[in-house]
């Protein structure tokens, strides 16, 4: 399998929903059929989410590229990320902004993520464990934060991270169904722009679900 020739096609495909060519090109600079098990590299390039294990999945190209446009990154800018998970939305945030940094709850998926992400050399990317609390508070206060679970509603603690006029973007509804919130906090109070129906995985701990 040509994994160069299939992601140009996914690119391009994106391309069709998807303005922002600073996203997209990007996205055609990470090689994501390193960011799933073997046995499902040859579909690492089908617009779909993919299972990594621990009952967790690689996001869908496009919501990646959604959620990534939606922060307005550049290299001036620190981004937070909830659910490093495979780690390949680490990667496209590393190709954009200034630093990321991320956080994951599961050892194992933690540990994989960190090893691919050192092999490709990014070195603008802190990886920590998640901590009681949501979020990375030593970091912040942070441009843009991304959580890639769903919540059952939008955390205050990580409206705290947030700078003003930073951008939050994060799945919010049920267990099984949410919506992608758009949060800018601007100094007179929230906006919160609806960016469509999706479906993460659960976010867990004290701020969120129970695991
Ligand atoms: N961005 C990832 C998506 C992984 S799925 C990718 O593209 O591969 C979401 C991840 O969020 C899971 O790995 C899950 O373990 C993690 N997660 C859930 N609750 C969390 C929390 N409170 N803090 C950090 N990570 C969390």
């Amino acid at each position: 399998m040509d994994y160069d020739i299939a992601r140009a096609r996914l690119i391009n495909q994106l391309a069709g929903e998807i303005q922002d060519k600073r996203v997209l090109s990007a996205m055609s600079r990470v090689p994501r059929e390193l960011f799933v098990p073997a046995a499902l590299a040859g579909s690492a390039y089908e617009n779909v989410p993919l299972p990594i294990g621990a009952n967790q999945t690689i996001s869908q190209p496009y919501i990646v590229a959604l959620m990534t446009a939606s922060l307005e990154l550049n290299p001036q800018k620190k981004v937070l990320e909830i659910g490093t998970g495979s780690g390949y939305q680490t990667a496209v945030l590393a190709e954009l902004a200034g630093q990321v940094v991320t956080t994951e709850r599961i050892p194992e998926l933690l540990q994989k993520a960190k090893t691919v992400l050192e092999r490709l050399g990014y070195k603008n990317i802190e990886i920590h464990p998640a901590a009681e609390t949501l979020g990375w508070q030593d970091g912040a206060p942070y441009d843009a934060i991304i959580t890639t679970a769903g919540a059952p509603n939008i955390p205050d603690i990580l409206l705290q991270q947030l700078a003003v006029e930073g951008r939050l973007v994060i799945p919010v509804g049920s267990r099984y169904e949410q919506v992608l919130h758009l949060i800018i906090k601007h100094p007179g109070g929230i906006e919160d722009i609806d960016l469509g129906g999706c479906r993460f995985v659960s976010l867990i701990g004290k701020d969120a679900w129970e695991g």
